[in-house]
């Protein structure tokens, strides 16, 4: 393989592109395969993410549950390989809650999730019930499934830091977090050792003929660089559309701004060894009684003494004596053209740590004097159902691996597996159908699109 000749051009070196480049190297043996990204690696969305994972994933149907469960069982497989160089935990994703007709509806879901393939459901009625709590680190020999605590005296003896009031939590076991960046790094390095090359420079032109791919231009430090290959991989994260517009084609994926917040954490109100922690109920923000007049009179403000939805969530961050906490909250998103740098609302940290008091009271003491946070963030490139892309396009030889939304490192392994099993021509799992561009052709999976329910974002 010359400088200028590719087995398969990657266009992006975010977690997908890298995750690519590693399944198709390293575990399909592709020589020749070419990262080409206009910025560093993985600092564009995927240094910018809270890098948790779950397989805790509503349907229709089980594909998703079942791409996840395989992206988490590469994932700990890397863990044990690379000694955890990138500190997978299993800590889980606790949900709570303190409306009484959430509790039965904890239960149902959990029941259901069972038949999804997320693992057994076990329901904790009593004080007394054998419920085992997530340690800290690791992920080995760490049950599955869900727990749901419906004692409400378990649940203060368990989380004693969540409101008084909370009446059950749900518990997703096979969940945590684990370093991204350094996931990346370690995927990228073994892709090198096996010959990838990661050229800096930007994805120009694609050139095909007689319906397949042919060549790709870069335009790299000035001068254009024109790379002959027949397989193009569009992993472009939020350029995803504009990539694919290269190619003449009009791929249905549209972005939305999402941010997260770190502080100092320095009461400690969030135990260290949390899981994520999600509150699922509606929350009215917080406030002294003459604020909440001033801001009700305002009408740029009105909307900070109004209800926001459900699902303020966050967790502690880092290792040792880190007091950071990050926290997140998605209620407010509207598609937008991805343009940098972006910019946040300026109120987000205090509306965050506003909300997540109701869940956790110990923090309110930072309301009167907020500490100093941190927002930061980038795009999620979703599709209208949030299921990501990974598969062919109707020009031979070109492929997308994108829409990773909020879950791409999570399912980076599991998207890069099965990108690489349709880029080698291997058997395919059954879930690939449930991921490809095609599915949009299928006039069932339309009728379904039309009904779509709960989309799984946080
Ligand atoms: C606030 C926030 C929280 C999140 N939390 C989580 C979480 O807890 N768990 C989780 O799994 N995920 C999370 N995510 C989502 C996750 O970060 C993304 O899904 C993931 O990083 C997307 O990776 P990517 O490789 O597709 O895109 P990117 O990381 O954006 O990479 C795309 C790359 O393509 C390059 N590129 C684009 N066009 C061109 C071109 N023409 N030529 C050359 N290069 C090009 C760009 O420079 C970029 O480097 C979160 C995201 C955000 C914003």
């Amino acid at each position: 393989m010359s400088a200028r000749t590719a087995e398969v051009v990657i266009c992006g070196a975010g977690i997908a592109g890298i995750a690519a480049a590693y399944h198709l190297a390293v575990r399909r043996g592709v020589s020749g395969v070419v990262l080409v990204d206009e910025r560093p690696p993985l600092s564009l969305t995927s240094d910018k993410s809270t890098e948790c994972y779950r397989n805790w994933w509503p349907g229709p149907g089980d594909d998703m549950v079942a791409l996840m469960n395989r992206s988490i069982d590469l994932l700990e497989e890397l863990a044990r390989e690379s000694g955890n160089v990138f500190r997978l935990n299993r800590r889980g994703y606790l949900f709570a809650t303190a409306d009484p007709a959430q509790v039965p509806l904890f239960v149902e879901r959990a029941r259901e999730a069972a038949v999804r393939g997320v693992g057994p459901a076990r329901v904790h009625t009593r004080e007394s019930s054998d419920y085992r709590p997530a340690p800290a680190d690791g992920f080995e020999d760490r049950p599955t499934g869900v727990d749901v605590i419906t004692d409400p005296a378990l649940v203060r003896r368990q989380f004693p830091h969540l409101a008084d009031d909370t009446l059950a939590v749900l518990h997703a076991r096979r969940c945590g977090w684990f370093s991204g960046q350094q996931l990346g790094m370690y995927l990228l390095e073994r892709a090198r050792e096996k010959g990838a090359r990661l050229i800096e420079g930007r994805v120009e032109r694609i050139d095909t003929g007689g319906g397949r791919v042919r060549a790709v231009r870069v335009s790299a430090r000035g001068e254009d660089v024109t790379l002959a290959t027949g397989r193009f991989v569009n992993a472009a994260g939020p350029f995803f559309g504009k990539v694919g517009r290269l190619l003449g084609l009009d791929l249905p994926v549209f972005c939305e701004r999402h941010a997260k917040v770190a502080f100092n954490d320095v009461l400690g109100a969030m135990p260290r060894s949390a899981p994520m922690t999600i509150w699922t109920d509606p929350i009215r923000l917080p406030w002294a009684d003459d604020e909440r007049e001033a801001l009700a009179a305002s009408p740029d403000h009105r909307r900070l003494v109004e209800e926001f939805p459900g699902g303020v969530h966050g967790r502690p961050e880092g290792g040792g004596d880190s007091p950071v906490v990050l926290l997140i909250w998605t209620y407010d998103i509207e598609p937008v053209e991805p343009t940098f740098p972006l910019e946040f609302d300026a109120a987000y940290g205090e509306i965050c740590l506003r909300g997540m008091s109701r869940m956790i009271p110990k923090l309110g003491a930072y309301l009167p004097r907020l500490p100093r946070v941190v927002v930061d963030g980038g795009y999620y490139t979703k599709t209208r159902e949030n299921r990501l892309l990974a598969g062919p396009l109707p020009i031979e030889g070109a492929y997308v691996l994108g829409a990773l939304s909020g879950y791409g490192l999570m399912s980076s392994n599991g998207a890069a597996d099965l990108l690489a099993d349709h880029v080698t021509g291997r058997a395919l799992p059954a879930y690939a159908p449930a991921f490809q561009l095609a599915r949009y052709n299928d006039p069932a999976y339309r009728a379904l699109l039309e009904q779509w329910g709960d989309s799984g974002q946080l």
